[in-house]
C-alpha cells in the first residue's frame, strides 16, 4: 500500500502526509465505512472520510447483523403501519361516527365561541384543575406529607387561575376583532 503514498499526483481527497494515508488505508482495510452519504445519498469517493457534496462525515457502515435487524424492524414497522391503515380504512368503511367531529378542535372552538389562544388557555386551566383534584388521591402519612400535598394543590389551583386569567385576557372584546 506504500505505492499509494508515493504516487506523484495527489488526488484532492487524499491527504499528502503518508502517515495519514496509512491510517486511512488501515481503516479502509476493515470495510466498515458507509457506501453512500446518509444526508445527501451521494456515493462516497474511495477512501474519503467526508462527503464531497455536502461535507458530511462518513459514518461507519452497519454491520451485517445490525443491517438484518434494521431490515427486520423496518419490515415489522411496515406491517404495523399497513395494519393500522387497513384498520383505519375498515373503520372508515364501517361507520363514520358523526358525533366524532364534535371532538375536533375547530368544532369545539365554534361551539364554545372562544378564540384559539383563549381556548388553549382554558384547556390548560381545566388540566390544572384536574391536577389539583388528582393531588387529592395522594395519601399523607405524616403531617409534613399532608402539608406538601396542600402546597401541590395550591400550586395547581394557582396555575389554573393563571391559565383562566390568561384566557380572559387573550379573548379580545368582540367589538375589536379587527385589531
Ligand atoms: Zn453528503
Amino acid at each position: 500500500m506504500s505505492e499509494v503514498a508515493q504516487e506523484t499526483h495527489q488526488e484532492f481527497w487524499r491527504p499528502p502526509s503518508p502517515a495519514v494515508v496509512d491510517a486511512i488505508v488501515v481503516r479502509e482495510a476493515i470495510p466498515t465505512m458507509a457506501e453512500a452519504c446518509p444526508r445527501c445519498s451521494t456515493e462516497f469517493l474511495l477512501g474519503s472520510r467526508f462527503c464531497h457534496t455536502c461535507g458530511g462525515r462518513r459514518p461507519e457502515a452497519l454491520s451485517p447483523s445490525a443491517k438484518a435487524d434494521a431490515a427486520a424492524f423496518a419490515g415489522l414497522w411496515e406491517q404495523g403501519v399497513a395494519g393500522m391503515h387497513s384498520l383505519v380504512a375498515g373503520l372508515g368503511k364501517i361507520k363514520i361516527p358523526s358525533w366524532l367531529r364534535y371532538l375536533h378542535f375547530h368544532e369545539i372552538q365554534s361551539w364554545v365561541g372562544l378564540p384559539t389562544a383563549s381556548l388553549i388557555a382554558f384547556v390548560i386551566g381545566v388540566g390544572c384543575v384536574s391536577g389539583a383534584l388528582l393531588v387529592g388521591l395522594l395519601t399523607a402519612k405524616t403531617f409534613v406529607d399532608w402539608q406538601a400535598i396542600q402546597f401541590y394543590r395550591a400550586e395547581w389551583l394557582l396555575a389554573a387561575t393563571a391559565a383562566f386569567v390568561a384566557g380572559i385576557l387573550l379573548k379580545k372584546p368582540s367589538g375589536r376583532d379587527g385589531e
